[in-house]
Parts: C-alpha cells; sequence; structure tokens
C-alpha cells in the first residue's frame, strides 16, 4: 500500500540532508552572512554542537524574522528564471528551518532600514520567543545542542569536527577576500586575493598565478598542498576538472572559474557541493589556459610514447 508521507517526516528527511553535520549547519549560516553582503563574518565555535555566527550584513526586518525559519521562504530567488541565473549562495529557503528541527535556534539581528532589532528563538521547529530587542546592524545567529534529538549525528569527535568547521571557514575566507573573517582567535582581515591566500596557507606551498578567461589558478607543481576549486565563489568538486590539473602535473592548486551563472547548475545536491556545467565553456578556458602555460600537448601521451 503506498501512501503519502506525513508532512512532518518530509521535513525531517530533507533537514537531514541539509544539516547533516556541524561543518554543514556552518556552511549554510556563513553563506547567508555572504549572501547578506556583510563586510565582516565571525565565527565562534564553543564545541561543534554550539557555534554561533555573527555578521555586519544588511540584516532581517523584524516583522519577517519568524519566515526566515520558515520552509521554502527565501528573499533571494522569486521565479524559475531567477532560479536558473542564481548568483547568491542560497536559493532554496530551506537551511534555517533544517537547522531549526535539529537544534535551538537564536536569531539577533537588526535590518539596516530599521531602529529596532529582534530576536527569535526556535527549538525543534517551535517558536520559544519572538521579541524587539535593541541591536546593532547585522544578524547574530547562534546554534545550540544542535541534534540533541539525532544522537546518532553527536558522535562527532569535538577535534576533528573543529578543524572541519575551520577549513571550512578558510575555504569561504579564500573565495571571498574583501570580507574579513574571523574563526575564534584567527583574524583574516579584508585584503586582495593573492594576500588572502597567503594569509590561509601561511606562504605554503608557494603558488604561482596563472588567469584566463574566467579562470583564475594558482597551483604548484613542486609542493603537495591544498586542492580546491571554486566556481562562482562556491567551493565545489569537480573530478574533471581535478583530473585535468593532474593531467599537467598539478600538485597543489586554487583555482576561481567564474561562469555566467545561466551556465551552471548547483542545484544538483542538498550541500550544492555538485555542480553541472551547461557547456563546455569553462573547462575548455582551464584546458587552453594549462595548455599554453606548460606547451605540453596531451603529457600522457607523452609519457607513453617515452615509455615505449
Ligand atoms: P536561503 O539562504 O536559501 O534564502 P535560509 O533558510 O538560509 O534560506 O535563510 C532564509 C532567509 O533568511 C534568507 O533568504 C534571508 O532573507 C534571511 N537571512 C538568513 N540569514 C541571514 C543573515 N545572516 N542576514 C540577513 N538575512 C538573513
Ligand atoms: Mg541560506
Amino acid at each position: 500500500m503506498i501512501k503519502r508521507l506525513p508532512r512532518e517526516v518530509v521535513a525531517r528527511i530533507a533537514s537531514g540532508q541539509i544539516a547533516s553535520s556541524p561543518a554543514a549547519v556552518l556552511k549554510e549560516l556563513i553563506e547567508n552572512a555572504l549572501d547578506a553582503k556583510a563586510s565582516e563574518v565571525k565565527v565562534q565555535v564553543e564545541t561543534p554542537f554550539n557555534f554561533r555566527v555573527s555578521d555586519n550584513g544588511i540584516g532581517i526586518p523584524y516583522r519577517e524574522l519568524p519566515l526566515a525559519v520558515e520552509r521554502f521562504t527565501t528573499s533571494k530567488i522569486f521565479s524559475v528564471e531567477e532560479l536558473e541565473r542564481v548568483t547568491s549562495y542560497g536559493f532554496r529557503g530551506e537551511a534555517l528551518f533544517a537547522i531549526s528541527q535539529f537544534s535551538t535556534l537564536e536569531i539577533k539581528s537588526r535590518h539596516e532600514a530599521e531602529e529596532v532589532g529582534g530576536k527569535l528563538v526556535v527549538t525543534a521547529g517551535e517558536v520559544k520567543e519572538y521579541s524587539p530587542i535593541p541591536f546593532r546592524r547585522g544578524t547574530t545567529v547562534t546554534v545550540s545542542n544542535l541534534f540533541f534529538n539525532v544522537p546518532v549525528r553527536r558522535k562527532a569527535t569535538s577535534q576533528k569536527e573543529r578543524s572541519l568547521m575551520e577549513r571550512l571557514t578558510l575555504r569561504y575566507a579564500l573565495a571571498n577576500p574583501h570580507v574579513t573573517f574571523k574563526f575564534g582567535e584567527l583574524t583574516l582581515p579584508a585584503t586582495s586575493l593573492k594576500e588572502r591566500l597567503i594569509q590561509v596557507t601561511r606562504g605554503k606551498p608557494k603558488f604561482q598565478l596563472i588567469e584566463g578567461d574566467g579562470v583564475t589558478l594558482f597551483f604548484s607543481r613542486e609542493e603537495r598542498g591544498p586542492r580546491e576549486l571554486f566556481v562562482n565563489r562556491r567551493p565545489v568538486s569537480v573530478p574533471e576538472v581535478e583530473r585535468l590539473l593532474e593531467e599537467f602535473g598539478v600538485k597543489a592548486f586554487v583555482l576561481f572559474m567564474e561562469l555566467p551563472p545561466e551556465e551552471v547548475d548547483f542545484n544538483v545536491s542538498p550541500l550544492k557541493e555538485k555542480v553541472l556545467f551547461k557547456s563546455e565553456r569553462g573547462v575548455k578556458a582551464l584546458r587552453e589556459l594549462l595548455e599554453g602555460e606548460f606547451n605540453l600537448p596531451k603529457p600522457s601521451v607523452q609519457r607513453a610514447k617515452a615509455e615505449e
């Protein structure tokens, strides 16, 4: 017998895919801060299940606070046309809802156009408090007791999860050099992309830079190191691109690809770490750049010949 699942079960299933780990939750909060055009994003991790993200972005209007934690409510897109060319990190309106299902979520915010701020507290999807408060411009989101109602997800060891959260923050810092990032004691002041890369990697390995049509590639063929790919500032993993870089002997890289928003689809997986290229443009530009730089037509073929 086929039956329709109750709404709250559907919500729980979908939410569990978004709020899948402390780092996944943090990712959503950082993305929201960046979408709000913050020039400073501050991450404070007490434990992997109790942490806070503060920003000085545009803030949330008081009357919209309860909407922010509802499912499929967003200020970022309003139509299919806009969905097909998203430029913000967020667009599904699911994250705060999902997080609120598995924690106590507290949002304090004041919208730039309003005099008074607001506070909203939600536990396991239920609004516990909604009141006006004095607040600076911007937003602070505090997640407490994350996964209190999903014990299996509380197994993450503290140290490991914390370092995942730090690495995640640094990834967004790389993609957004003009934003000041704080992670605990660490401060990365707003700067240029080149300087931000040095801030994040502490100068190791020594990267070379080549740039082409919509492609900015920092790489090393000598030393191992980070392997980071960003498409339109979003940290993603694209096996095809990683293989291409390997083919050219690249050991470490930080690669930024900028593509027209209508040529990429990020709506492929719950965590948006996958991307579909709707055209060959990006990969082609990267290949041309690598071929021009290294003057190596198909290194794999050469190697095969040499071995004969
Ligand atoms: P999405 O990011 O897909 O819109 P979210 O559930 O993450 O969905 O957020 C819902 C809405 O809450 C956002 O569209 C935005 O209007 C508002 N919001 C969330 N976080 C912030 C923030 N840090 N600053 C300003 N607005 C925010
Ligand atoms: Mg969001």
